[in-house]
């Protein structure tokens, strides 16, 4: 992709912002882009902090390692965002690389994550990533009816007490679809849920929602969103995969 079609697409994704903040009453700045490079190659990244962006969502934590290799000197400036499935032997790169978790899915990684930021004497923010749809596809915390989320509440209980680890919100994934309206039942459920959990658990963070891609972040703003994680919009299609 050339820069100054890259430059056209943050316009009109700064717009879009804007515009779905308005519409929620809220100023674009309690919105933030987190500029998904996944499968992108290095040039995308080194380009993107031309134009002043400076959170970047990863979902593979060994692509992550060798871009920052090939990064020398820039990694100060960058802030990664975990936003993929989480694999346990992958630990290492996490805790060395990211600054931020989005997807974070389950009790066990919340257990081998914890250790490892321990040993390492750092710790990390983290958003609970929802399944709220059941979908057999998708991670996240079984929330899709009462009984799946009960047994969440457990799971997120248990989660309160592992250090270094400090919850600040959530995060969702709504099915695949043509129609960005479709996602707006998914994410005014994750507001939902976060309205129940700053109910129950007050003395716990539940600030932040991290909900909204390329197709469908306007509706995503529109009903809360503060962390927007938005690929496609910037950077075209994808090639590495
Ligand atoms: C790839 C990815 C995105 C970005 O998707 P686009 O369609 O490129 O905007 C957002 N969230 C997650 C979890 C992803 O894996």
């Amino acid at each position: 992709m050339n820069f100054q079609q890259m430059i056209d697409n943050l316009d009109l994704v700064t717009s879009r912002i804007k515009k779905a903040a308005e519409q929620s009453g809220r100023p674009a700045e309690s919105v933030k882009l987190i500029a998904v490079t996944k499968g992108q190659p290095v040039e995308v990244i080194t380009r993107a902090l031309d134009l002043g962006i400076k959170r970047f969502g990863e979902n593979y934590p060994e692509e992550t390692d060798s871009k920052i290799r090939q990064l020398p000197g820039l990694e100060k400036d960058i802030e990664w965002h975990m936003i993929g499935h989480i694999q346990s032997k992958k630990r290492r790169y996490i805790v060395d690389h990211f600054s931020f978790i989005h997807s974070l899915d389950g009790l066990h990684v919340a257990e081998v994550l914890s250790k490892e930021l321990v040993i390492n004497r750092k710790s990390l923010p983290v958003l609970l990533e929802m399944n709220l749809t059941g979908e057999k596809s998708k991670f996240g915390f079984p929330a899709w009816d009462d009984l799946t989320f009960k047994n969440t509440l457990m799971e997120i209980e248990e989660i309160f007490s592992r250090q270094s680890i400090s919850i600040k919100g959530l995060m969702t994934m709504p099915p695949l679809s043509e129609d960005p309206n479709a996602s707006r039942v998914v994410y005014k459920r994750l507001r939902d849920i976060q309205t129940i959990l700053e109910k129950k658990y007050p003395d716990q963070n539940w600030t932040e929602l991290s909900m909204g891609s390329s197709f469908d972040f306007d509706v995503a703003i529109q009903e809360g969103a503060t962390m927007i994680r938005i690929g496609q919009a910037l950077f075209g299609l994808r090639i590495q995969i």
